[in-house]
């Protein structure tokens, strides 16, 4: 809503400074962007509480609005398009999920080594119940 040119946290060039802010509640606040349809391309700085359970409403916008809804579509069509994030944190989740998937497939993996072992030796232990089978018949 603010379309001062003195907003705190970004200098002349639009570049968001903010070394090691905390908030409030103790957390490091964090420069994220918004993708929403209505702030795309919208950089902000909010606590890592903001909107859990602890209830921090700590949340700021760096960015001017954008103009008009033409720049608005415009940088979200560009945006879904690329299908990049910049989105720091939502990047960080995405590696974190993979590693633990990549975890979960090596237990699955090992454990499928056991499953092939035990399977074996049911298997040898079978012909060999066949062959004394056998002996015994005859
Ligand atoms: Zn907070």
């Amino acid at each position: 809503m603010s379309s001062s040119s003195s907003n705190p946290f970004t200098n002349s060039r639009g570049m968001a400074h903010t070394p090691n802010l905390f908030c409030y509640c103790g957390d490091k606040m964090s420069v994220r962007t918004s993708w929403t349809k209505a702030n795309p391309g919208r950089r902000f700085l909010s606590c890592p509480n903001y909107g859990s359970l602890k209830k921090c409403n700590m949340f700021h916008f760096l960015d001017d609005e954008l103009p008009n809804q033409y720049y608005k579509d415009l940088v979200y069509q560009l945006h879904t398009q690329n299908g990049n994030d910049n989105h720091v944190s939502e990047h960080e989740d995405t590696q974190n999920e993979l590693l633990k998937i990549m975890e979960d497939l090596s237990i699955t993996k090992s454990k499928l080594k056991v499953y092939d072992r035990m399977m074996m030796c049911l298997v040898i232990v079978v012909m060999c119940l066949v062959v004394v089978l056998s002996i015994i018949m005859a």
